[in-house]
Parts: structure tokens; C-alpha cells; sequence
């Protein structure tokens, strides 16, 4: 995939990173996410498509695209995604052309998609990509957030606690693991591996020039 470089004051340009978040559902992501969003202006988000129902207070466009099984099945054939998975009997998948119009612009993207996601945008696009899992405490905890939530029926929950266990065992298809027992410190740390990420020589394509200038 072509990542089209975005420069500083000192000439060094970059790659963009695509900055994956995965964790079971109820474990803190989208917290995450939207505190990332907020403190990070070079960072954008890829919203999905599902075909899954929204949720109470989810928006079209901002939370999901929502489409229906013909419509995914569409842009599946017609090779709209970078990637798409099966996850808990619906698909979701990453719209491409938001994602490549993002980089163009020079910005980092963030993707909240889980295990076989980060795995299908690694084989595309491999050291542009920086994996972090979310792991939740406990799966006691887990579960009363996801109860808390109020948003899933009871047996959509413990199909949630059945899938987490399974998401967990990928854990090692990730760059980074963490642990969100701390909101807060989870966000700072996850702010700080994206902050180190971008600093990366191998991300980094203008250097030689700076290089140069100093050492004339
Ligand atoms: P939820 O239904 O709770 O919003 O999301 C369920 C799971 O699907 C989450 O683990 C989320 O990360 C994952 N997911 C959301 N969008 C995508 C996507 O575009 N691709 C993949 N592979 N997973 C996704």
C-alpha cells in the first residue's frame, strides 16, 4: 500500500501508522480510542461496516457504517475492504479508500477491529502497522462492565465472555499487551507507544538530508 510520507520543520518525512487497538469488547477500548482521538490531531479514525444492528446512541458514519448482508457482500466482491472478519455471526470490515484518502493526507489512522483484522492489515501493509491488545483486569471485571453496559441482551453477553476468552489466546499476534486497570494510566501508555512509534528511524524516510546539513 502506498503511504504517502508527511513532513516537519526539519525536512524528515514519514510513513504514516496504522495504529491497530484490539481487545474483547468491554475491556476499555473505545474509551481509549475516543481519549486518543480527542489529545492526538494527526491521528484519524477508519469507521467500519457491520452488519450487525446498532446499538442505542450508536451514529451512522461515526460509530459503524451499518450496512446490510447484500451491501457487505458487495463491497466485499468489489474489493472495497482492506480487510473484513466474521466476528460473533456478523461481518465487519475496513472500508480501503477512507484509509488510503487519511494517509494521503498525512495522517495516522486508528482502527478498533479484532485479532483477524490486525492480522489481514499486517500482511498488507507490515511495518506500517503497530498492533496493540487491551486486556481487561479480570474476566470478572470484564463481565460486570460489559453488564454495566446495559446495552446487550444477557445471552449477548455471555457469548461476549465465550468469544473474549477465544480473543485473548491471540495475544501474541500483537506488537504490544497491556493491562486497563486504570483507565487513565492504560491511556497514557497507549499514547506513549503511539508517540514512540512515529519517532521510529525505520518509519522515517527524510533523515539522510537532515544528516547531511549537519555534518557539512
Ligand atoms: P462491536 O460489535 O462490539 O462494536 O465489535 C465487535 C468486535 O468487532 C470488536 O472486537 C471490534 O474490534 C471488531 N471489529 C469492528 N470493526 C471491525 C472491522 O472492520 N474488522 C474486523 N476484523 N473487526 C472489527
Amino acid at each position: 500500500m502506498e503511504v504517502p510520507p508527511e513532513s516537519d520543520p526539519h525536512g524528515f518525512k514519514r510513513r504514516g501508522v496504522l495504529f491497530v487497538l484490539s481487545s474483547p469488547s468491554g475491556a476499555g477500548k473505545s474509551t481509549i480510542a475516543r481519549k486518543l482521538l480527542a489529545d492526538e490531531p494527526g491521528l484519524s479514525m477508519s469507521v467500519s461496516a457491520t452488519t450487525r444492528a446498532p446499538r442505542p446512541g450508536e451514529v451512522e458514519g461515526k460509530d459503524y457504517h451499518f450496512v446490510d448482508l447484500e451491501e457487505f457482500r458487495r463491497m466485499a466482491t468489489e474489493h472495497e475492504f482492506l480487510e473484513w472478519a466474521h466476528v460473533f455471526g456478523q461481518r465487519y470490515g475496513t472500508p480501503r479508500a477512507p484509509v488510503e484518502a487519511m494517509l494521503a493526507a498525512g495522517k495516522d489512522v486508528l482502527f478498533d477491529i479484532d485479532w483477524q483484522g490486525a492480522q489481514q492489515l499486517f500482511q498488507i501493509a507490515g511495518g506500517d502497522v503497530v498492533r496493540v491488545f487491551i486486556l481487561p483486569p479480570s474476566m470478572a471485571e470484564l463481565r460486570q462492565r460489559l453488564l454495566n453496559r446495559n446495552t446487550d441482551a444477557i445471552e449477548i453477553i455471555d457469548a461476549r465472555m465465550a468469544r473474549a476468552a477465544a480473543e485473548v489466546s491471540h495475544w501474541d499476534g500483537y506488537d504490544y499487551v497491556l493491562v486497563n486497570d486504570d483507565v487513565e494510566g492504560c491511556f497514557r501508555k497507549v499514547q506513549t507507544i503511539l508517540a514512540a512509534e512515529r519517532l521510529k528511524r525505520s518509519r522515517q524516510t527524510g533523515v539522510i538530508g537532515f544528516i547531511r546539513k549537519l555534518m557539512a
